[in-house]
């Protein structure tokens, strides 16, 4: 079964293909059925119909291929309920050779466009005399680029919607940043305005220890309305001191009754105010000493929501905010401004020692429903070195869908593709933007749903299909999404309901149908209906529709799910566990003797994921700040199966004179002097260049022209390395590094370490310490593998009196390297007392001392000639 073809037609990529029928049999199968969907794919040829779906009156589903027609008596059976329904008047024509799109064999996936106005089947249909003749069905259904545009463009294409307004976006700027990294955003801002559609609502808010909202509709001068910083208001008061009320009536699309407001207007309206009011914001940053810049972000952000509820009905928008720091006042806080207070680690988390932490999740946590409510989406620009509080705001802005960028500065490419990205129109030149979407899922009647994990909000929508169960989003068979990207991927998961009714064979069916809200502001639908088939126990079927790469997606998302609330080494242990369970299951072996251990090829990578997720940044926290953490769940939880399988495994390409490029080991084993690597790990894309091939370069070989094929060597990872980053947002940090550099740490953080200490040790090569299994050699891992055993220097300003580890966990340093003899270190170290100098073994005294506290965060890069940190 080629699951990749089938993803192209569906957008579906299932765990396991066919079922068993049995509650016991599924649970023996270890990983959970489940289905990842990326519900608005790019399609080459998606059929568009332009009327209303037909609808099941009995279970909600709508018409498609699969379901039976009774032609001379014009009813259809609904392959889901059996319910036998009539066709409206409109198909009156409807005949075995005669058939509407919607039930071509071919097209499991289509998509309904409905106009502003919703068009009346009747006349469409009619007017359509050649509608759904088999011969010539192309005729109702339009490539998007062709008749599509003749529908909907004219109208929305100006963007002078009859009365509608487009999307809203409040820019919530923050001005505790530096003058000239302001300066930097901006410049972009403008732009943005710039470019955006006459129709598109505008806002601006600004705030220091004040939350500034601009009246962006008075002419005589510029007004603002300011607010406290320190205070939690509620979304009425927010709107009473902004002047405006919320509807009674909430007319899509529209306004507030209350024309008068200037806070949020289209752009056609204000735009010389707001970009008159983004010039004028300069940096409030004063610096006192030993205190951080009073940052009110949390007031900020819900001023922003008061006023978009205030003054829209969910028609899609978004708040934009860029920062330069933590929060440091008011709701939502993250640090204290006073510096002598630490901004929270991973240890203040497990160790119970943020003290605002929770609150600031919870604050933000009631914010996330707001946002669903009102289809608002929250986006996090943070461009800091310091953290910037990501970790709290996640849980607002992934259940929204929003975008979260951490960068070091607004003048950085990274941060300018990015929002020039979000930005991007489409051919139609509509915002390439999909707001207030939902998926409703339909099943047979066996087929329950225990719930969803990605970037949604469970509508607690129950059904026949819901189960118990609960998992992630779940009790629900409706989820909202305020926004989505044709990249965004849903995890799904079921189980099985009344399992006596289900008949080995037989065929059973999951319908996905995503509602949203296209850049025109008109409703669109995607229904993909999929069949799949039960089969009895032990059918081969089981073992060939197993897709391993869904299945690691999938597991990866339930580990991270866990994450969020475990400590790490249980959610390891639940890894192992299912690992071996797995492998007890589906491997081959004579007990008693594992090297008679094999699995089938449809099985054997699954391991290997699993293997990379338990030391991934995913789940191993140690050398991530709890903001990048938050940002690489957040990623992988929306991300589909290749992109996640890459951030989990990555990709080591060999580039050489010997031939075209080739996939090598992410083993340390493949770095060698005369090669370049090309490493891959989403975020982080490595062109690694050997000792000699960099020697080579460094004299400038490339440029002689007797040395073409060099300079051909050196440009091929470099082109290969462009594509890699094309797509991807945020960009990827690219590093271009050599052999032995400090920047090769990005490379040698993720390689196996079969090369370690215990292992003969061969001139030149590369060393890893490591507190990981070695996957080669788990048998051997001991406490000297495990242990902080490294060389370098501790040179980061630790007097001579000071207890250098103590004081490099208070400074969060999580990489630590102790000079000296390595044998030495490590005979010390596993019990067999060496003599060493009085300094180092202090040192090492307190590393057995602090055993128990280290075990995550050493992770260090050895190499004896050079020591690099
Ligand atoms: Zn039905």
């Amino acid at each position: 079964m080629d699951f990749i073809e089938l993803e192209a037609i569906e957008g579906l990529r299932w765990s396991w293909n066919s079922w068993p029928t049995s509650k016991s049999e599924v649970s023996a199968l270890v990983i959970p059925l489940s289905v990842l969907y990326t519900p608005l794919l790019q399609y080459n040829d998606i059929p568009l119909l332009q009327y209303d779906p037909l609808i099941c009156n009995r279970c909600g589903a709508i018409l498609n291929p699969f379901a039976r027609v009774d032609y001379p008596s014009r009813l259809w059976m609904c392959p889901f309920c059996y319910q036998k329904n009539p066709f409206p008047r409109a198909y009156t024509g409807i005949e075995e050779n005669n058939i509407p799109a919607e039930l071509f064999p071919t097209y499991t996936t289509v998509e309904y466009h409905q106009g502003r106005k919703t068009l009346n089947t009747s006349t469409v249909v009619n007017s359509n005399p050649n509608w759904g003749r088999t011969s010539s069905f192309q005729s109702v259904v339009s490539s998007p680029s062709s008749s599509l545009v003749a529908t909907f463009s004219s109208s929305s294409l100006s963007g002078v919607d009859s009365k509608g307004n487009g999307p809203g976006f409040v820019f919530v700027v923050d001005t505790c940043s530096p003058e000239d990294e302001l300066q930097a955003l901006k410049n972009e801002l403008l732009l943005v305005i710039a470019q955006l559609p006459e129709n598109a609502l505008v806002g601006l808010v600004t705030f220091d220890s004040m939350v500034a909202v601009h009246d962006l509709g008075f002419m005589e001068c510029s007004r603002v309305v300011l607010l406290h910083g320190d205070r939690e208001l509620s979304p009425g008061q927010v709107q009473e001191f902004l002047g405006i009320s919320r509807p009674k009536h909430q007319l899509l699309g529209r306004t507030s009754a209350n024309q008068k407001q200037g806070f949020l207007l289209p752009v056609s309206e204000c735009e010389f105010n707001i970009t008159t009011a983004i010039e004028e914001i300069h940096s409030s940053l004063q610096t006192v000493g030993g205190h951080r810049p009073q940052r009110s972000t949390g007031a900020a952000i819900s001023t922003s929501v008061g006023l978009l509820e205030g003054c829209l009905a969910n028609t899609g928008s978004r708040i934009m905010v860029f920062t330069s720091g933590p929060t440091t006042l008011g709701p939502g806080i993250v640090v204290d401004s006073d510096l002598s207070k630490y901004i929270r680690t991973h240890r203040d988390l497990i160790n119970g020692q943020a003290p605002h932490y929770d609150k600031s999740c919870n604050f933000y946590k009631q914010l996330a429903g707001r946002l669903s409510d009102a289809s608002i989406v929250l986006d996090l620009f943070g461009c800091s070195l310091d953290q910037v509080g990501a970790s709290e705001l996640k849980v607002a802005i992934e259940s929204s869908g929003g975008f979260l960028m951490l960068g070091e500065s607004f003048e950085s490419d990274q941060f300018k593709k990015c929002l020039r990205h979000i930005f991007k129109r489409d051919t139609d030149g509509h915002l390439n933007m999909y707001f207030d979407a939902t998926i409703e899922i339909v099943t047979t009647r066996d087929v329950k749903i225990c719930g969803a994990l990605g970037p949604c909000v469970s509508l607690k929508k129950k059904s026949s299909s819901v189960s118990e169960n609960e998992i992630g989003q779940g009790g629900t068979c409706w989820w909202k999404l305020c926004t989505l990207t044709n990249k965004t991927c849903i995890a799904l998961l079921f189980e099985l309901g009344n399992e006596q009714n289900i008949q080995p064979g037989s065929a059973f069916f999951v319908q996905f149908i995503t509602r949203y809200r296209y850049g025109n502001g008109g409703i669109r639908q995607r229904v993909t209906t999929a069949a799949r088939r039960w089969v009895g126990s032990r059918s081969p079927e089981i073992a060939s529709g197993f897709d391993q790469e869904a299945a690691a997606s999938v597991m990866a998302r339930l580990a991270i799910h866990r994450a969020e609330r475990c400590y790490a080494r249980d959610v390891i242990r639940w890894i192992d566990n299912m690992l071996i369970k797995f492998a007890s299951k589906f491997g081959d072996y004579v007990q008693e003797d594992p090297s008679s251990f094999r699995l089938s090829s449809n099985f054997s990578l699954y391991p290997q994921f699993m293997y990379y997720l338990r030391r991934s940044q995913f789940i191993d926290v140690f050398n991530s700040s709890p903001d990048e953490t938050a940002f690489f769940r957040l990623m992988l939880n929306q991300e589909g199966v290749v992109g996640s399988l890459i951030m989990i495994q990555p990709t080591l390409f060999q580039y050489s004179f010997d031939g075209p490029p080739i996939p090598v080991l992410l083993d340390i084993s493949s770095i060698s002097p005369d090669v370049i690597l090309l490493f891959d790990s989403y975020f982080h894309v490595v062109i690694h260049y050997g000792s000699r091939i960099a020697q080579w370069r460094k004299l400038g070989y490339d440029k002689d022209p007797n040395h073409e094929t060099f300079r051909k060597l050196l440009e091929a990872p470099e082109m290969d390395a462009e594509q890699l980053v094309a797509d991807r947002v945020p960009l990827p940090k690219l590093v271009r590094c050599d052999q032995h550099s400090s920047q090769a740490r990005f490379l040698l953080a993720k390689l196996n370490p079969s090369v370690t200490q215990k292992s003969t040790h061969t001139e030149g090569s590369d060393i890893i310490f490591t507190d990981d299994i070695n996957k080669r050699d788990v048998s051997n891992s001991n406490w000297a593998e495990k242990c902080a055993g490294a060389f370098g220097r501790l040179d980061h300003g630790c007097k001579i009196d000071q207890l250098p580890l103590k004081w490099a966990i208070s400074k969060n340093l999580r990489k630590v390297g102790l000079e000296g003899d390595y044998q030495a270190v490590t005979k010390y170290l596993t019990g067999c007392q060496v003599v060493t100098g009085w300094k180092i073994r202090n040192t090492l005294d307190e590393v057995i001392s602090l055993a128990s506290a280290l075990d995550n965060i050493v992770y260090v890069y050895v190499n004896r000639r050079e020591p690099t940190f």
